[in-house]
């Protein structure tokens, strides 16, 4: 069943994806929907590095509504397949930033297709800390009884 998506807000001034999706500045599109927008990152940081989108300005991810996150959600796994088979990465990465703390720099919501190379030098720097027994039980009191 899908999931109704609701009116959507008004685009944002200033937002450089808002006016994509309005055609007031140009872009590399690769798919597009009624509810999403797929195109290339200006910005590369590998060959075929794309951007999905909704059409709708929200500015993180808990902000969409369900039915929108999975309009854009369920495009990646056919886009991310066509961007590797067009560019031959033997592998690739979704991010997704919620926030400036995050890395988020344009603040409408979107997801990165990033192909990954041999030798490419991107990743994250994955700290691991080891999981406390108490502060899991904490944290998984706090987080169930906030889900809704
Ligand atoms: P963020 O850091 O917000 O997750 O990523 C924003 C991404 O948007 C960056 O990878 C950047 O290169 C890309 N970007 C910023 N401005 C434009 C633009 O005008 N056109 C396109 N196609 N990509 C953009
Ligand atoms: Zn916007």
């Amino acid at each position: 069943m899908t999931t109704a998506i609701p009116t959507p807000p008004a685009p944002e001034p200033g937002c450089i994806f808002c006016k994509i999706v309005a055609g007031e500045i140009p872009a590399y599109k690769l798919y597009e929907d009624e509810h999403a927008l797929a195109f290339l990152d200006v910005g590369p940081l590998s060959r075929g590095h794309s951007l999905v989108i909704p059409k709708a300005h929200y500015t993180t991810l808990d902000q969409m509504p369900d039915g929108l996150v999975g309009a854009c959600a369920s495009l990646l796994p056919r886009l991310g397949k066509a961007v590797v088979a067009a560019t031959g990465a033997p592998g690739w990465n979704v991010l997704q930033n919620n926030g400036p703390i995050a890395g988020q720099v344009v603040m409408h919501m979107h997801f990165h297709i990033i192909p990954r190379n041999e030798g490419d030098s991107l990743g994250y720097r994955w700290s691991a800390g080891k999981l406390d027994s108490q502060d899991a039980q904490t944290l998984l009191n706090d987080i169930t009884s906030r889900l809704n």
